[in-house]
């Protein structure tokens, strides 16, 4: 008799986005006649750079001829993407990250959720509260969790973030193997200091420990002064691996092209206490259960990293800060405490009440589908995170429509 992986019985029942899509469309066959504005989930809305379509385009040409045609690749990507991230993500702003530190893949999403495979079953694993789910939820599977209850589960140190410590969190009590971090934090929004980043790295170094920095959203960082990679702040190479994606940077949701870095020295134990390079493990996982990124999306990736491609990111990532800012000032401007939206598409709003129910509120009242904060855990309740990927006109009358309900 075959049996399950009954550690994913563990996993609470429903999944945030599928409770919205149904409350929303409960909404909306009572109400045909409203129309809908959706700031929830957090995909992009604009197309992709034309710098990308014309590389994509070109690339498609290439594998139509023999001289041109791409069979499979390397599984860790293509040089000319490597060498692009190297140089331009992380030389640039004075991290030393090699080309083969960096492993091409489909997403963040698999990279942040596989990672933890290559590490011990019982590792102790430090999670932030609110969360991305995929980090806490890989774990539950794994079986490094116990039960859930009361929305939290056995074994996991839950780094809370609340108002009181500007929802960074503090450095755990009792030592951890893993910890995951995201800046700028989905769903917070918040950003992280070098100086408050460096001590996590201390503290991972003190602890034998592994950070699994998740900078997705570091292209939404216009203030100079803050770290866009964990490898800005010195000896992180050591203790850190870091996910990124072209995602949220350049619109390739739908596209599907990110990577992580792992860097060479870093080190983790066997149960003997003898080293072994993680860089390996991981290139071992990878290669065994991954077949690299299509040679057109490599291509189309690797435009970003064009003069065009730039500039055409830039515009980008301004168009959505821009929408952020309108978010920021108009809830605000009726009343509520509010972070994120400066250096990060999310902005977390302090909703006064629970969070469903203030989801509720918006979407009967006003019409507009935010995410409810509780989703992302416990100490979510009472918040909700709004996105600014959307059309200016949508998030304009959005904001109009919220402060006609709530004014
Ligand atoms: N990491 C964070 C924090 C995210 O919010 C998301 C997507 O919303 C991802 C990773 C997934 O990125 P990708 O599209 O590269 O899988």
């Amino acid at each position: 008799m075959i049996r399950i992986n009954e550690h994913y019985t563990k996993l609470k029942a429903s999944y945030l986005f599928s409770d919205i899509a149904k409350r929303v469309s409960a909404f909306q066959e009572a109400h045909p006649e409203k129309d809908v504005i959706k700031l929830g989930i957090g995909d992009v809305t604009r197309a992709l750079p034309t710098a990308c379509v014309e590389a994509f385009h070109k690339a498609v040409d290439d594998m139509a001829t023999e001289a041109g045609f791409h069979g499979y690749g390397p599984e860790q990507g293509y040089a000319f993407l490597r060498d692009a991230i190297a140089e331009n993500d992380f030389k640039s702003r004075g991290a030393d990250i090699s080309p083969d530190e960096i492993f091409v893949s489909d997403g963040a999403k698999c990279d942040t959720g596989n990672i933890q495979e290559i590490f011990s079953g019982d590792a102790t694993i430090a999670i932030p509260d609110p969360v991305y789910p995929v980090y806490l939820d890989t774990n539950v599977m794994a079986g490094r969790t116990g039960a859930n209850n009361d929305g939290r589960y056995e074994g996991v140190v839950y780094l809370d973030c609340r108002e009181e410590n500007g929802f960074i969190p503090a450095l755990p009590e009792k030592p951890v193997d893993l910890i995951y971090l995201c800046f700028p934090n989905n769903p917070t929004g918040t950003t992280i200091t070098k100086a408050q980043l460096k001590a996590w790295v201390d503290y991972a170094k003190e602890n034998r420990a592994i950070i699994l920095y998740d900078a997705a959203y570091e292209a939404f960082v216009t203030d100079e002064s803050l770290p866009r990679s964990i490898y800005e702040v010195e000896g992180a190479k050591e203790v850190a691996i870091e996910f990124r994606s072209f995602s949220k940077t350049a619109g390739f949701t739908g596209t599907r092209c990110a990577f992580t870095v792992v860097p060479k020295e870093l080190k983790a134990w066997d149960a003997d206490g003898n080293a072994h390079s993680v860089h390996a493990l991981w290139n071992r996982r990878h290669c065994t259960k991954f077949n690299g990124v299509s040679y057109p999306v490599q291509k189309a990736a690797a435009a970003v990293y064009s003069e065009e491609g730039k500039a055409q990111v830039k515009g980008l990532v301004d168009y959505y800060l821009n929408n952020a800012a309108i978010i920021r000032k108009e809830m605000a401007a009726l009343g509520y405490e509010l972070v994120g939206g400066d250096n990060s598409p999310y902005i977390w709003i302090n909703g006064k009440c629970d969070s469903w129910e203030f989801f509720d509120l918006l979407l009967t009242k006003a019409g507009v589908v935010c995410t409810p904060g509780a989703g992302f855990g416990s100490c979510g309740n009472g918040f909700i995170r709004i996105s600014a990927f959307n059309s200016l006109e949508n998030v304009e009358k959005a904001m109009a429509r919220i402060r006609e309900a709530l004014n």
